[in-house]
């Protein structure tokens, strides 16, 4: 079993190393790991040692070990199967990296089957308005992420189920959507230096 959880929290107090303590100590966790992420295609295996990771997804197969992504319109997504889990920070460059999938390729390397993925708050199709060329230039690489050519506005939790789908994992999305939910931080609505933490736990 697996320990899931998408919550909101300051991103300048998660930068110090105190009040991560205090995350993992109020979840009971004996690790808890976070990524430097910097929207790449890095997908790193961990255990219970090791500080802070220069990734964008985390697996393991460690018990007690937590696995947090940071975001904040980017989409934290937590992948759970038999003895592993793992979580990926998915943003626009991100998802094109193919991300998420290299999670799960990576994930069932390793032996996992049946993998199952949430993602979890992030911004909807309606309100990621790209510019109209950077709208039908991801949409044609990925037609899932189409909304209309009028609204120019990206889906990418669409684009990544599609995506995910496709490969054989079983998709939930909470479909919150951080801009139009007042309870979860959003980079466009201003919430510059606040994220969601998607953590997830064996
Ligand atoms: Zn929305």
């Amino acid at each position: 079993m697996s320990r899931i959880l998408f919550t909101s929290l300051h991103g300048g107090d998660l930068k110090v190393a105190n009040a991560r303590e205090a995350l993992r100590i109020s979840l009971s966790l004996p690790v808890l790991h976070f990524m430097k992420q910097s929207h790449s295609e890095i997908v790193s295996v961990v255990d219970d040692s090791g500080g802070e990771f220069e990734c964008d997804a985390l697996i393991t197969s460690a018990k007690g070990v937590g696995l947090a992504a940071l975001a904040a319109d980017c989409m934290p997504i937590t992948f759970s199967a038999a003895g592993w889990v793992g979580v990926a920070h998915v943003g626009r460059v991100g998802f094109a990296k193919g991300i998420a999938g290299k999670t799960v390729t990576k994930m069932r390397e390793l032996g996992a089957a049946d993998i199952r993925a949430t993602i979890g708050p992030s911004i909807c199709g309606k309100c990621y308005e790209v510019a109209p060329d950077m709208y039908q230039e991801i949409g044609e690489l990925f037609p899932a992420t189409r909304t209309s050519d009028a609204l120019h506005s990206l889906d990418l939790q669409s684009g990544v189920t599609y995506e995910l789908e496709t490969m054989g994992v079983s998709v939930r999305n909470l479909n919150v959507c951080t801009l139009e939910n007042p309870h979860y931080f959003s980079f466009r609505g201003g919430d510059v230096g606040a994220r969601q933490v998607g953590l997830i736990s064996l």
